[in-house]
């Protein structure tokens, strides 16, 4: 018997966030709001997620800050 398992993030897009402006590349622009988690799968079926939080990335360069 064996078993695959495996732990990655998944990311789930909530839309359009906030209007701001980037601290790296220097653009205003409404920024995407994701939700990220860890998770662990076992036979590709989730079992835990843990660590979630909500993030805003700049469509510009891909900067993230956590909100
Ligand atoms: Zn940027």
């Amino acid at each position: 018997m064996f078993f695959i398992f495996g732990f990655g993030s998944k990311e789930h897009e909530l839309g359009a966030g906030q209007t701001r402006t980037c601290g790296r590349c220097g653009n205003t622009t409404v920024w995407n709001r994701l939700r990220t988690a860890k998770q662990f799968t076992l036979f590709f079926i989730p079992i835990a997620r843990w660590g979630r939080r909500e993030l805003e990335v700049c469509t510009i360069c891909g900067n993230a800050v956590t909100v």
